[in-house]
């Protein structure tokens, strides 16, 4: 896929894992599942799935926590963002790959048994693209455990970042987070951070 032109990048917080996504996301989703709320620290959590093939790591790799017995959730090993939700595979009722399952043994070992259909899509976090606009939810998963006052956040008062800061701390705010675009080298060459 290294001639494929990228249709969308993204990456994490602190710029050491970066992606790229080759083809149109599957039903981009929220997941309010508790599994969910948990790995993202939020009240749910916006992923797409695309198949393995048009998804490449461009920059350095996550690290990963395995969540159960047939998920792993990659996230940066530096700065915690969550990028990728990784279904393996689903192991046949009776088979090797079902008894590797209950012993515990990694996905690796699982998915080399017989009896093992694997997975081949990976899900990425939608809010670590670097526009997260182009990529709008369209069905909600894990509603079991919807946070019940979800629908009314519309309603509550609302200020611009601008507003929330003390005098004269967006003057000397500078910004280590990665721009919301890939880059040659990060960080910068020079002592000077990216100042945004
Ligand atoms: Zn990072
Ligand atoms: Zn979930």
């Amino acid at each position: 896929m290294t001639n494929t032109t990228p249709r969308l990048t993204g990456g994490c917080q602190c710029g050491a894992v970066r992606y790229a996504v080759t083809a149109e996301p599957e039903k981009p989703s929220i997941c309010h599942c508790r599994m969910c709320q948990k790995a993202f620290g939020a009240y749910y959590a916006p992923l797409a799935s695309v198949k393995k093939a048009a998804f490449e790591w461009t920059r350095g790799e996550p690290a990963r926590f395995r969540s159960s017995s047939l998920v792993s959730r990659g996230f940066c090993a530096l700065c915690g963002t969550p990028l990728t939700y990784e279904f393996h595979g689903v192991p046949a009722p009776g088979s090797d790959a079902a008894d590797a399952v209950r012993h515990g043994e990694a996905p690796e070992a699982v998915a080399s048994s017989p009896g093992f259909a694997a997975h081949d899509e990976v899900a990425f976090s939608l809010g670590s693209l670097d526009d997260p606009t182009l990529v709008p939810p369209v069905i909600q998963y894990g509603i079991e455990a919807r946070m019940p006052w979800l629908a009314s956040l519309d309603r509550l008062p609302g200020n611009i970042t601008e507003d929330d800061m003390p005098e004269g701390a967006m003057e000397a705010l500078v910004s280590y987070q990665h721009p919301d675009q890939d880059t040659a080298d990060w960080p910068p060459a020079s002592d000077e951070k990216a100042a945004r």
